[in-house]
Formats: C-alpha cells, sequence, structure tokens
C-alpha cells in the first residue's frame, strides 16, 4: 500500500460550549490539516495521485466553509446575535472540535473520489486529532 499526504493551512473561530475551561469562549487556532490518500498500485504517472490534486480539492471546501469563519454547534445561542449582525459563520451539527473538523475533511475529500486513509488536524503545534474510517 502507498499513501501520500497533503498538508493545508487555515484559520478559524470556535467555542467549545460542552468545554469546563477556557474553551468554551470564543477563540481562534491557525491550523495545519495532513490528508493522507492511499492505493494499492501507482497510476500511470507513478504516483497515488497528484499532490496538486488533493490540494485543490481540499482548499477549495475549506476555503468555502472553515477558513476565516467562525464553527458554531447548531444550538449555540450566539447564532442569533451573529445573524443579526451580518457575521459570517456556518453552524455544525456537531461541536467544532478538531475531531470534528478532520471529519469533515475527509467525507469532502472522499466524496470527491480520492482514496483518503486519513486527516489529521493540528489544532496546536502539539496537538492534533485524527480520523479515518474502517
Ligand atoms: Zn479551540
Amino acid at each position: 500500500m502507498f499513501t501520500i499526504t497533503k498538508e493545508v493551512y487555515f484559520c478559524y473561530g470556535h467555542r467549545l460550549m460542552a468545554h469546563p475551561g477556557k474553551c468554551r469562549h470564543v477563540h481562534g487556532h491557525s491550523v495545519k490539516a495532513a490528508i493522507t490518500v492511499a492505493a494499492s498500485e501507482l497510476n500511470e504517472q507513478g504516483m497515488v495521485c497528484d499532490f496538486a490534486d488533493i490540494s485543490a480539492a481540499a482548499s477549495a471546501y475549506i476555503d468555502a466553509e472553515l477558513d476565516h469563519n467562525l464553527l458554531l454547534h447548531r444550538d449555540d445561542p450566539l447564532v442569533p446575535l451573529l445573524r443579526e449582525a451580518g457575521e459570517r459563520f456556518s453552524i455544525l451539527e456537531e461541536h467544532p472540535t478538531a475531531e470534528f473538523l478532520a471529519k469533515m475533511i475527509f467525507s469532502y475529500v472522499k466524496g470527491l473520489g480520492f482514496n483518503v486513509r486519513s486527516v489529521a488536524l493540528w489544532e496546536t503545534a502539539s496537538a492534533y486529532a485524527t480520523y479515518s474510517e474502517g
């Protein structure tokens, strides 16, 4: 099995309403996501796939949905206030943790046909979450 990994970088704001500590307050992260794609055999170019193709697919989604966006749980009481103020935000069905964002990126890129093995998202330089299936 061959794997390749492409890293993409972006920023977001969020808060974790169920967190007992400081993460329950609105704050931001500048993060790295590492998208790993697998293949049992190499293509006619001798690759799993082109790094640029992974980057283009992931970046289009991240730019539209995550980058410089405020990511909030659907039950967050800030939602009506931000809507009224005309601020940009996205409502997620789950708490906007690194774990769930990794799953969101995984699902999107896999949905485009890439054989995604895992997505890891570094919320800080020393802490990351990984999502994979199977
Ligand atoms: Zn955070």
